[in-house]
């Protein structure tokens, strides 16, 4: 074979898997590779890492596919590439054409809020019985939607499937991919306003996905949809039929009451559907209208009430969230709660693999819910996914993926028929220093398994958001530009968050440095498997073994430190295994750092021991994150580059320069030289205060409330009698104390946390291990959880309470305090 370049915009292909994420490869012999290129990252960079890893079917853009790519694509004689002007595009045009030979009903769900969920609860209650394809998670971009409709095949009867957009035109794109048949328009609120010029604009361009759809459901009660669809959809939409459903004054075809009981809800429809009613223990406002929606349409469709009813009541909240969290016998678990299809294993085999914290990998998987395969043909594949993951130990609970042992090939087997006996029967000791994934479909229960396997938490944990810092890390590389490097400061345990786990996904994110403080926090980032150089700020001689011996890179910041590392370096004598070092230069910081007087004294020493491997020059501003300031960091940087420039004139090469911290990156983005060194903003914090709204709140730290008690005007409360009582009060005692944190600074009122919707008062002086709270004003039981910072208490907000800076509230939490991370 030789290689094909087509040229025709319209790619045709055999293969059954569709890639956007050159790191979610599981099939390339069967996989058809799409590079994007977005403003933050360019798909066309890993062709050459897919080529090699057996894809062989890429579709390129015109204007990246040029200089060295193309030629290296010209050596390749048996791969096929189809160059185009917007790969989007090309997908969306692939899967538009598959999706016409299909002709069964096509569900399309938009609206601002509660796709996902509407979706998933109505493949929950619609599955037994029917063989359906649905979005997976919350797959419903320009990318999303085309990859879920791509899932289609014959064996499916019904599809459901959501579509978001952020501006206008945007779904002009995506009807033709979906071409659904129904429309569920669930709401519309402000998510998104800034990318539309008015609310009206949003919801014509919404309605855009319905226009071709014979009936679409709405609540009347939102009254811009209804005139929109009135004044825009009808006149385009010839057979549309609606289905409306509202209060009883709306005017819809379904009126719908919500009568909240005690510890649940009653729903009554009358008018078009007839007249029902069902229970449910959901009691929120979102949750009902939610499930209205899944209500009205099961009813159209057929759905006999009873069994409506029998299922509304088996329904769970959807949590797509996969946490990461510590396990007994020294292992780490992967909860992953969502579906158990076989590109949700992919998914989170991937996640797996991302994982560096132990070398054994294993999995508690249930049989897979997948339709369309013949179960020996499903089992093959799901083998093969386990196989090249490299996975130790395979646990199966389930009938079917019993019946198939013998397809797998994996060290250790073993299985079981179903969750129970597996929990009466495991040899749980056995399950030890590994990191377990456990998978199950709903119905399987796991979350039993996970109950057992987990180490149990003190009470307090931050719960990182994995996702929030991926998006900060994005926002930051989108400021800093193409061509500036990325070195993601981690030290003090990744400003509280978790070295090791933080440290794997930023790996995996491709940064290119990461730094830490001491020598110590390093080894341990090297022990747990992170391959990244590491910059090392307080490096000292007595830890210079270790630093050769973990191939860390130390900071060079005094005459003594050069002095004693030129003499170790030229004792030792394996130039080839140096580590290369850092120079600081101080510029007005006075911490650690050569200074004016130094440079002669130190170019004499670069020219005397070339040996000495520079892999960066840098210096610090003191003041990046304030305007007063500004003249100073201007001269700090002129002073910097002319102390680089005498130094890289000695060395006579080019080395990494940088000066930028998070603050520098927003307000000086002039002076980002070759790479920039992200702290604090990767955490959720933007340390300038002009654009805190671009970041996501990365950690929530949460506690539970052990006691509550009642007390009368005149009582005090802890240690001191500080907290006087001044009127008759409901007082909580939360497992949260300055050991764990939480600073002595906001007992006595100062500080406020989060219960079940109010933000409740400490009162009187914080203990050690403990805080009471006033919740007098809020509706608290034993054993509720209580937000401490995070979305609903924004740390900064906490900091300036106690006149002190989110830094050293994320470094000020206590080590036992769990972390448990998630992504959703
Ligand atoms: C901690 C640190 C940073 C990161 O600072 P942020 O304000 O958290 O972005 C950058 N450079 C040096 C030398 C640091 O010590």
């Amino acid at each position: 074979m030789s290689l094909t370049v087509n040229t025709s915009p319209i790619v045709t292909t055999q293969a059954q898997y569709i890639l956007t994420d050159s790191r979610q490869v599981s099939f390339p012999g069967q996989s058809i590779f799409f590079a994007i290129k977005g403003e933050r990252h360019d798909g066309h960079r890993f062709l050459p890492e897919l080529y090699a890893a057996g894809v062989r079917e890429f579709v390129v853009e015109e204007a990246a596919f040029t200089g060295a790519l193309r030629e290296t694509a010209a050596t390749w004689d048996d791969a096929q590439i189809w160059v185009v002007s917007s790969s989007i595009r090309a997908l969306q045009q692939l899967v538009a054409s598959k999706r016409k030979q299909f002709d069964i009903p096509v569900v399309g769900i938009a609206g601002s809020n509660g796709k996902t969920i509407v979706k998933e609860w109505l493949v929950q209650l619609l599955s037994p019985g029917r063989s359906i394809v649905a979005s997976p998670k919350s797959y419903n971009s320009q990318i999303g939607v085309p990859l879920s409709v791509w899932n289609l095949s014959k064996e499916h009867s019904l599809a459901i499937f959501e579509a978001g957009i952020s501006k206008a035109h945007e779904m002009e794109y995506l009807q033709p991919v979906m071409q659904p048949t129904i429309g569920i328009f669930t709401n519309i609120g402000p998510a998104h306003d800034d990318g539309f010029r008015s609310r009206k604009q949003k919801i014509t361009e919404k309605l855009r996905l319905f226009t071709k759809v014979k009936k679409l459901i709405y609540r009347k009660d939102y009254h811009e949809i209804d005139e929109e669809i009135s004044l825009i959809l009808k006149p385009v939409n010839a057979f549309l039929e609606t289905l409306s459903w509202g209060s009883n004054y709306s005017g819809s075809h379904v009126q719908v009451t919500f009568n909240p009981q005690k510890d649940k809800t009653v729903i009554s429809l009358t008018g078009k559907l007839g007249n029902h009613t069902f229970e449910t223990g959901f009691r929120d406002d979102a949750s009902l209208e939610n499930l209205t929606h899944c209500i009205v349409f099961l009813l159209d469709f057929g759905l006999e009430p009873a069994v409506i009813q029998e299922r509304v009541l088996l329904l769970k909240p959807v949590s797509m969230r996969l946490e990461l969290k510590e396990g007994i016998n020294h292992s780490y678990i992967i909860d992953d709660a969502y579906n158990n299809d076989l590109q949700g294993l992919a998914m989170a085999l991937n996640f797996l693999a991302q994982q560096e914290q132990r070398n054994r990998k294993t999995v508690i998987l249930s049989d897979v819910l997948q339709t369309g395969q013949t179960p020996t043909e499903l089992y093959k594949m799901v083998s093969r996914l386990l196989s090249e993951k490299s996975i130790d130990r395979l646990i199966g609970i389930g009938k079917q993926i019993s019946s198939q042992a013998s397809l797998f090939d994996i060290a250790e087997q073993e299985f079981y028929d179903d969750t129970d006996s597996f929990l009466k029967t495991f040899a749980f000791p056995t399950l030890a220093d590994t990191l377990v994934l456990v998978k199950g479909a709903r119905p399987f229960s796991f979350e039993k398994i996970v109950h057992r396997i987990q180490q149990k938490a003190h009470d307090t944990v931050l719960e990182i958001n994995l996702d929030a810092l991926v998006h900060n890390l994005n926002y930051y590389r989108a400021r800093a530009g193409q061509g500036t490097k990325i070195m993601a400061m981690v030290k003090a345990f990744a400003y509280g968050s978790g070295s090791s786990e933080v440290a794997a996904l930023l790996q995996y994110h491709r940064v290119d440095y990461l730094g830490v403080a001491y020598t110590d926090e390093g080894v341990m980032l090297r022990q747990s498997g992170i391959t990244l150089p590491i910059m090392v700020m307080n490096a000292t001689l007595p830890t210079f073994d270790l630093l050769w011996q973990y191939k860390l890179e130390p900071e060079i910041y005094s005459r003594r430190i050069l002095t004693d590392w030129i003499e170790y370096i030229t004792r030792k004598g394996e130039p080839t295994n140096t580590p290369s070092v850092h120079l600081k230069l101080d510029t007005g910081m006075h911490r650690l750092g050569f200074v004016k007087d130094d440079y002669e004294w130190l170019v004499e020493q670069l020219r005397q021991n070339p040996a000495l491997k520079v892999a960066t020059l840098f210096s610090h501003l003191v003041g990046a994150d304030e305007g007063v300031h500004n003249e100073f960091s201007r001269k700090q940087y002129a002073q910097f580059m002319e102390g680089a420039e005498l130094i890289e004139a000695t060395l006579g090469y080019k080395t990494i320069k940088h000066i930028l911290n998070s603050a520098g990156i927003v307000r000086f983005p002039e002076y980002r030289l070759d790479m920039v060194r992200l702290g604090i903003g990767l955490y959720g914090v933007e340390a300038t205060g002009q654009d805190q709204r671009a970041l996501q709140s990365v950690g929530t730290l949460k506690t539970i409330v052990s006691q509550v008690k009642y007390l009368s005007s005149g009582e005090t409360v802890g240690y001191s009698r500080k907290g006087v009582v001044d009127h008759d009060s409901a007082i909580a005692t939360l497992a949260i104390g300055y050991a764990d944190g939480y600073d002595r600074g906001l007992g006595n009122g100062v500080g406020k946390v989060w219960v079940n919707g109010t933000l409740c008062p400490t009162i009187g002086n914080i203990c050690m291990d403990m805080t009471m709270i006033d919740v007098t004003n809020a509706q608290v039981e034993e054993g509720d959880e209580v937000i401490v910072f995070g979305k609903e208490v924004p740390i900064t907000e906490l900091a300036k309470t106690i006149n002190t800076i989110p830094y050293e509230i994320l470094t000020g939490i206590g080590d036992r305090v769990k972390r448990v991370f998630f992504k959703e």
